[in-house]
């Protein structure tokens, strides 16, 4: 039978996947992340029908990292024709790690989806074409979807990210070389960078991300996001593309569309129903939060649900 959603189920779920905070790792390429304390844990949801249920450091804002390669997707699907975008990027699980070099040479540079660094960077890339001032387009994006107006970058983060950018430089130029990067490097990863800065918490990503649960249009906003097509070609894309090199492992264990970040965020979306948002900084060795995937495995069994 399954549980209903409460504040105190949501309660009970943390103080489960709690003991497993220390047997991950807290992403440390750059000093800025190394020093969020590894005990956060926090979990939020939204629902079709307007409520929203939290437990633990909800309310408290993180670096939502690679979390925001679907809110540039969603960008570009609103500036570009569907072809436009798929040409110069797949549809594919990589199997790889996000940062991985290697699919990019042997397949003349075009990224296997939008969700790894590479896929993320071509994203960027288009929006720079497009658009006079990228980074403040996402700021406006963002606090439209979440309904929050203070919403802004962490520039330590985006500007430490900078100074070690020689990997994600590397990927643009390859791309580059191949003919699919057509701006400026450095100024396509400040954009990208600021994006991965994004700091929101858990209640606020929930919100941001119910359109993905509405058909592309959540109950708060006066206008749709993208279409219900779109809306499922994402929702197709995080389950099979969402969580890395473990995209699998995730559908098999949560049975949702989900993406993460390394900053420890999780986004998750039950299609109809609702949008869920975890944050627990360990991670695994695919870069995905430890504890974060453990909260879904036993939200999704608790209240029975999954997308298979
Ligand atoms: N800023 C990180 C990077 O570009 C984002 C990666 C992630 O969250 N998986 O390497």
């Amino acid at each position: 039978m399954a549980t209903t959603l409460s504040n105190a189920l949501l309660d009970e779920i943390l103080a489960q996947v709690r003991p497993l905070i220390g047997q991950g790792k807290v992403a440390d390429y750059i000093p800025a992340l190394a020093e969020v304390p590894a005990d956060k844990l926090g979990i939020a949801i939204c629902t079709v029908d307007g409520k929203c249920f939290s437990a633990g450091d909800a309310a408290e804002r993180f670096s939502i990292q690679s979390v925001s390669k679907v809110l540039s997707l969603v960008l570009a699907m609103g500036l570009y024709e569907d072809d436009e975008i798929w040409q110069r990027v797949g549809k594919d699980p990589s199997g790889q790690p996000f940062n991985s070099l290697l699919q990019l040479e042997l397949e003349q540079g075009k990224p296997r989806n939008p969700f790894i660094n590479a896929g993320a960077l071509v994203v960027c890339d288009m929006l720079q074409s497009r658009l006079s001032a990228p980074k403040q387009r996402m700021l406006e994006v963002v606090r439209r979807l979440s309904g929050v107006e203070d919403l802004v970058y962490d520039t330590r983060v985006a500007r430490s990210e900078f100074d070690h950018a020689a990997r994600n430089a590397a990927i643009a130029w390859l791309m580059k070389s191949f003919g699919n990067f057509h701006n400026d490097v450095m100024t396509v990863l400040q954009s990208y960078f600021h994006y991965c800065a994004l700091k929101m918490s858990c209640d606020e990503l929930a919100k941001t991300f119910l359109f993905l649960a509405c058909q592309g249009r959540a109950p708060h906003l006066d206008a749709p996001v993208i279409s219900p097509l779109q809306t499922r070609q994402i929702n197709a894309l995080m389950a099979t593309s969402g969580m890395y090199e473990n995209s699998g492992e995730f559908a098999w264990r949560v049975g949702m569309p989900g993406k993460s970040g390394v900053g420890g965020g999780i986004v998750a979306v039950v299609p109809h129903e609702m949008s869920i948002a975890v944050w627990s900084p360990e991670l695994d060795a695919a870069g995905n939060s430890l504890a974060g995937i453990a909260a879904l495995e036993i939200l999704a069994a608790r209240i029975g649900r999954s997308v298979f």
